[in-house]
């Protein structure tokens, strides 16, 4: 039967037990009681068409609403979740070397400083970093998008920040981007130059700082090099003045601001993101009230990294419930990075952000997807199943999105759909697949 009225799909998934839309929300990332509400419509279906979505709803009523292309695929997704790609908006994924060897010092109860002091810590990535060359940094780049992808993340940020020098901070966005090209993940970049202070700079930190402004950004900015510019802004690391110049700077060459706040003291960044309106703040762990409250009417998304507070064995955990109940919006992300928290899972982080930060299947899904978007203002294009918006989905080997919460440390992404294409599926070719 043709209708030359109906689109023809080119991927049909149908039949999902549950299929999460995430959709109605408009502009606005989802704030307070609405951040639990996914929008499930059981026996769902979505049709796309290229590299968007152009049908969602009850499988009759999709089924109905499109014509199958020629060559079109048609999912089962009977007994299956169906959901928006991850978005994971904040990783240190491009990096060389990798820190195992400080794994047993840690757990052995070794502090900062005495890792530090034993050649591990940042400054052994920045080490390694700095010796090697973009191809090697794009190909193991490359390497981590695909694990990333294998567990349903379909867009996702890469900071720079391992190189603390301007040669070294070009070539780790540049290797990022040459990572991302032609990669089914959706990748962004952000400037992180003001990561830490690089050794040769110790007793002169103001000379780095006029050495990110006047060397760096510029460089970065015309290079077209990344989005966003982030700092970390901490007592001990950089201050609230000096991140703000940095900020500030950025925002002049056209990049929009983000942070590392109150990480591990409540050092002001909530304050400062709220300030210079940032698009996200990230970790606060610390972060005050008032900081809290400023950010809620500034609409910045608090980006909450549970994996790190738990790879580091940290007891005390970011107060998510707190800032829900303070209105400003939560995102979730892997902070993937070889020292705090190596996993390029989203999924074990929905995991903890239920155990850890208290957060609801629903809440920790719509943090992860629809608000992580929001952290990257990439909410128009992703985050949600909605007409118009990129074919981005997961098929996951789960009844219910309650059960992708709670079943933790096995991969149950079954089939990840990026820009309308099966970008991997588990277990080659399915047989309930046609043609
Ligand atoms: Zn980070």
């Amino acid at each position: 039967m043709t209708d030359p009225e109906r689109t023809a799909a080119t991927l049909l998934v149908r039949h999902a037990d549950e299929l999460v839309t995430l959709a109605g929300h408009g502009a606005a990332p989802l704030t307070g009681a609405a951040l639990g509400e996914l929008g499930v419509i059981p026996d769902g279906a979505v049709a796309t068409a290229g590299d968007r979505i152009v049908a969602v709803g009850p499988s009759d009523l999709v089924e109905r609403s499109v014509t199958l292309a020629d060559d079109a695929r048609v999912v089962d997704a009977h007994g299956k979740t169906v959901l928006p790609g991850f978005v994971d908006p904040h990783t240190h994924l491009v990096y060389a070397g990798t820190r195992e060897r400080e794994f047993p010092l840690r757990l052995a109860g070794a502090s900062y400083l005495e890792i530090l002091h034993a050649g591990g810590g940042i400054l052994n990535t920045v080490a390694a970093t700095r010796a090697a060359d973009e191809a090697t940094l794009a190909q193991r780049t490359r390497e981590r998008l695909d694990t990333a992808l294998r567990h349903g993340t379909t867009t996702l940020e890469i900071k720079s920040g391992y190189g603390l020098d301007t040669a070294t901070e070009l070539r780790q966005l540049s290797a990022a981007q040459r990572a991302g090209r032609g990669h089914a993940v959706r990748t962004v970049t952000t400037f992180m130059g003001a990561h830490a202070f690089p050794p040769e700079f110790r007793d002169a930190p103001e000379r780095y700082l006029d050495l990110i402004v006047e060397a760096m950004i510029p460089a970065v900015a015309h290079g077209g090099l990344a989005t966003f510019c982030d700092v970390f802004c901490e007592e001990g690391v950089f201050d609230v003045a000096q991140s703000r110049r940095i900020l500030e700077a950025g925002r002049a060459a056209g990049l929009r601001p983000k942070l590392h706040a109150d990480e591990l003291a409540s050092s002001g960044g909530a304050e400062l993101a709220a300030e210079l309106g940032a698009v996200s703040a990230d970790h606060l762990v610390y972060a005050s009230d008032a900081g809290l409250a400023a950010m809620a009417a500034a609409g910045v998304v608090a980006v909450l990294l549970p994996g790190t507070t738990f790879s580091l064995m940290g007891s005390h955990y970011a107060p998510a419930r707190r800032m829900i109940d303070a209105g400003v919006p939560v995102a979730l992300a892997t902070d993937a990075n070889p020292g705090s928290s190596p996993t390029e899972s989203m999924q074990i982080i929905v995991n903890l952000a239920c155990l850890q930060l208290k957060l609801s299947p629903s809440e920790a899904i719509a943090a992860a997807t629809l608000n992580a978007a929001h952290a990257l203002g990439l909410a128009h294009e992703v985050g949600s199943l909605e007409v118009g918006k990129r074919a981005d989905l997961l098929v996951v080997d789960a009844p219910s999105h309650t059960y992708l919460a709670y079943h933790y440390g096995t991969n149950l992404a079954e089939r990840v759909i990026a820009g309308g294409r099966v970008a991997w599926q588990r277990n080659g070719p399915r047989s309930e697949d046609r043609p």
